[in-house]
């Protein structure tokens, strides 16, 4: 029967409001849209009223006024409404960000906390969804395509009785929860029952697990969210998801056979049984490990290890410790005398699929010519030996039992002692391997203490993912507590930051929410301290591509030779200059080492060439740090912190032609803007208009056509200079052309460069004219200590060069323009424009498309998203709702496609 769901809501109601149809198994729910949203529910005939008035007292019991029309009757079915909450289903949301799995666990904490004082006599039942009652599916196992796996999943169910009991929700799963940015909302309480409590968050964690590559790390944020765990829940956790996912699978298995031809049956399906295989091969002590972890409590229990009664080898005394770490190595060496390779330390060097992107050594190298005896440094039985022949495997290995815990020997000379062997601590137990064998390591012992086998034997792993650090460090603890040799310890991430925060100053900012420790960089990439390599899609430093060898070779040879200052004569100087001038019909150039020394520069030189002080710039530009310059950047004068406009200064409009008066659709925007200018002009007299030649800082804004051209000209007939700042744009990054005043067919007076023609070497050039030199010498000197001295100069050739060779400018162009076509491939309502030229793009964020009310959180959470997935972006724009987008010009198209498919993922 047709149900007419906005009469209903008038005559109930008295809500004037459109309706629209969701899906729902047995009742007719509609969402209503007037001055305010609803959902109406209309119940299945014949419902229970105390059903839905169990699901109202639990509402108000959770203090949330999601109710906004109480019981009515329509028809002789039961009608209620509830206020509507924005967002979109968990099981449509692409992302599932830690953030947004934390605080989804948090809100059922605090759901479950409220609800253990609710009482309802309808939250009794029988349900086939409670845990308690699971066992149900026994007689249906013959349904399903593995049994064999249900019954394992089955035999581990833990004894619920003696657990904490209460109402709960009952059915977390993706569909009944919403999310808004990392903001959940749980809906649908008509499934709730008494039982368990951890049951709660066992069925949430079977739905997030689905269509995750790492199902327990995905469970384990939703777990720390919650935290409020006992001990014994924890440990009742992981089976229970099994046993909630084997609930599912032969529940769909069942209903099949009852209704073959319902679709809706087999929906999830698939994912439900890929979930439960992947969580069902993870040992479930370890991850017990990982939500004890996650709950804040030690992954093991206190261990008190023994001293070595012996030592594990001679001459131990004199050994080197070695830092094989991410920052400092990138290959395993071969010393020459005995040296240690610590525990605990990232490393770039397991790289074979066998590791999956584990990283973290978990025991102690010790580094001896092949043949050295190794001794027992305990007493002990051979638990397990075994030959892992494979290359970079452990080669022969074998296993000792101690009291309590395990120590094991890699990369052994040969098979070593039958199992069973009793060792006395001090005795010979093997040798050190050579290679090929022992995995074609350099000959080292691999020594590693293990708390809990796993039941993986000799296949226990060496190093662990970044992600399960603190769990496998306690796991196998340093066996520099067994073997007390005097290792100094690396500084952690924590530390650093500790550091930093200790010594400096505060406004140094730190990108991410989760900050990151850089400590290597390569082409596109940056690596962190735990290895992981991040696509770097927003430096514009490193244009030819972070740590060029050209660059890094060019500097070492010059520095080992010499570096001294511009007072005497000096070839690189010259020939730097003549590479940059022959870009240009300017000839003459200053050399400096930042941006901002540059441009502070340039206003010297436009004042002492016009002798006039006032400046004009562009709203929301920045320039540099000095006084002067913080004076000439809107972005800093009116931004927090900032002391306002001087009256020197003078602020044109910011000429964008998305979110600006004049649009991208008027041809005759460019003059528009311009204008402003020319009103400027009117009762000022300037020693010089600057703006960067594409306003990065204002949101990678791309000047409407013509804009320069007129500026320039009618700057130049009031008298003033034309600064151009290229320290952005400039340098081949916009494909096009190789400097941004290009693209507007104009020349400026002054150019200035920085940032990245020195590829990260401290380098900056102001370029100019003859005429403007001459009135800058003036009698007084100008001298920078270290602009222009040898070594900065020869980066800045070797950049040039690179650039050449590698046709860079041209690889900006053909990658940019296909990069650019990706973005705008993406249908997102928020994605308000996306613009830019070469490899210097923007993606301008909005809440809605015609306020073009900026979407800044939006944007920040999206760069932070975006970090987590791997990849470095950041944000511009007054507004900061601007995702810039400035790479390395070595960046290539399996970047821009990987960078295109992981915004989808996360927006
Ligand atoms: N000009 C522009 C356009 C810039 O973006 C910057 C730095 N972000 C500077 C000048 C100043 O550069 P530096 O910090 O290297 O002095």
């Amino acid at each position: 029967m047709q149900i007419d769901a906005s009469r209903i809501a008038k005559e109930l109601y008295g809500v004037d409001a459109t309706a629209t149809r969701l899906n729902g198994e047995f009742d007719d729910n509609f969402h209503l849209k007037g001055s305010s949203e609803y959902i109406l529910k209309v119940m299945r005939e014949g419902c229970d009223r105390a059903f839905v008035e169990m699901q109202c007292a639990a509402m108000e019991h959770l203090g949330e006024s999601r109710l906004a029309g109480g019981i009515r009757e329509h028809d002789g079915r039961i009608v209620w409404m509830l206020h509507w909450i924005p967002g979109k289903l968990l099981a449509d949301t692409k992302y599932h960000s830690p953030r947004l799995l934390r605080n989804f666990g948090h809100l059922l904490a605090l759901t479950d906390a409220k609800l253990a004082t609710f009482g309802h006599l309808s939250t009794r039942r029988e349900l086939k969804w409670d845990l308690k009652r699971a066992f149900w599916i026994r007689d249906y196992l013959h349904l399903t395509p593995d049994p064999a796996l249900i019954e394992r999943v089955l035999a581990m169910a833990p004894d619920l009785t003696t657990l904490r009991h209460s109402v709960i929700h009952g059915d977390a799963n993706d569909h009944n929860v919403v999310v808004n940015g990392d903001e959940a909302a749980l809906i649908d309480f008509g499934d709730m029952h008494y039982t368990a409590t951890v049951c709660e968050l066992a069925i949430a964690s079977a739905y997030v697990a689905l269509n995750k590559k790492d199902p327990l790390t995905a469970i384990s944020h939703l777990v720390a969210g919650y935290h409020s765990l006992e001990p014994a829940e924890i440990a009742a956790l992981f089976p229970l998801i099994l046993l909630r996912l084997a609930v599912s699978v032969v529940n769909s298995a069942h209903r099949k056979t009852l209704y073959p031809n319902d679709p809706y049956i087999t929906i999830g399906e698939a994912a439900a049984w890929e979930a439960l295989r992947a969580l069902s091969k993870i040992h479930p002590r370890l991850a017990h490990y990982v939500f004890r972890q996650a709950c804040g409590l030690k992954p093991l229990e206190d261990w008190t290890p023994p001293k070595a009664a012996a030592p594990i080898m001679d001459h131990l005394d004199s050994a080197v410790v070695l830092d094989l770490s991410v920052g400092n190595a990138t290959e395993m060496p071969t010393p020459d005398s005995v040296a240690i390779g610590r525990y605990n330390e990232a490393r770039l060097f397991y790289t074979e699929p066998m590791f999956e992107g584990r990283t973290i050594h978990l025991g102690l190298d010790i580094f001896a010519a092949p043949g050295t005896p190794i001794f027992a440094p305990l007493d002990g039985t051979v638990y397990a030996v075994a030959n892992n022949a494979k290359r970079l495997d452990y080669g022969p290995v074998m296993i000792l039992r101690h009291e309590g815990f395990f120590t094991l020997y890699g990369h052994l000379a040969e098979t070593p002692l039958p199992i069973g062997t009793r060792v006395k601590a001090g005795e010979e137990i093997a040798r050190v391997g050579g290679r090929p064998g022992n995995g074609d390591w350099p000959p080292h012992l691999h020594f590693q203490i293990i708390r809990d086998l796993l039941d993986l034997g000799c296949d226990f792993p060496g190093v662990a993912a970044a992600g399960q650090r603190e769990v496998f460090t306690t796991i196998s603890p340093d066996p520099n507590l067994i073997l007390q040799l005097p290792i100094p310890t690396a500084r952690t991430k924590e530390e650093t930051l500790a550091g930093r925060r200790e010594h400096l100053g505060g406004n140094l900012s730190i990108s991410y929410d989760e900050p990151l420790k850089i400590v290597r960089g390569w082409k596109q990439f940056l690596y962190d301290d735990t290895g992981r390599p991040f696509l770097d899609v927003y430096n514009n430093v490193p244009l030819v591509g972070h740590s060029h060898p050209r660059v890094v070779e060019a500097v070492q040879k010059q520095i080992a030779v010499l570096n001294t200052n511009t007072r005497y004569l000096h070839d690189n100087i010259v020939l730097y200059a003549e590479r940059l001038t022959a870009k240009l019909p300017l000839k003459i150039c200053y050399f400096l080492n930042s941006a901002s020394e540059a441009n502070e520069l340039a206003l010297r030189l436009a004042r002492a060439h016009t002798g006039r002080e006032d400046i004009i710039v562009l709203d929301a530009a920045y320039h540099g740090n000095t006084s002067t310059l913080i004076d000439i950047s809107p972005y800093k004068f009116n931004g927090p912190g900032g002391k306002g406009k001087k009256p020197w200064v003078h602020i044109a409009p910011l000429p964008d032609d998305y979110r600006g008066p004049y649009k991208r659709d008027d041809p005759q925007a460019g003059s528009k803007y311009a204008r402003h200018v020319s009103e400027i002009l009117e009762h000022a007299t300037p020693a010089a208009f600057i703006a960067e030649s594409l306003p990065s800082v204002g949101g990678q804004i791309v000047l409407p056509a013509g804009y320069l051209k007129e500026v320039y000209k009618s700057v130049r007939e009031a008298g003033g200079v034309c600064i151009a700042d290229e320290v952005q744009v400039g340098f081949g990054r916009l494909g096009k052309c190789f400097f941004g005043f290009e693209m507007q067919g104009v020349m400026s007076d002054i150019v200035v460069l920085g940032k990245p023609i020195g590829n990260g070497f401290p380098l900056a050039a102001v370029i100019t004219t003859a005429e403007i030199a001459a009135s800058f010498d003036n009698g007084m000197e100008f001298f920078s200590t270290f602009g222009g001295n040898p070594v900065a100069c020869a980066a800045g050739l070797a950049v040039l060069d690179v650039l050449e060779e590698e046709r860079l400018q041209e690889n900006a162009l053909v990658v940019g323009d296909y990069l650019l076509r990706g973005l705008r491939s993406i249908e997102h309502e928020m994605i308000g424009d996306v613009r830019g030229s070469g490899l210097f793009l923007g993606i301008e964020l909005v809440r809605d498309r015609e306020t073009l009310g900026p979407a800044s959180t939006e944007a920040s959470r999206v760069v932070n998203r975006l970090r987590e997935r791997g990849i470095l972006a950041g944000t511009d724009g007054p507004h900061h709702n601007v995702i810039k987008l400035r790479p390395p010009l070595c960046f290539r198209k399996e970047d821009a496609d990987r960078f295109v498919a992981v915004l989808e993922e996360v927006i």
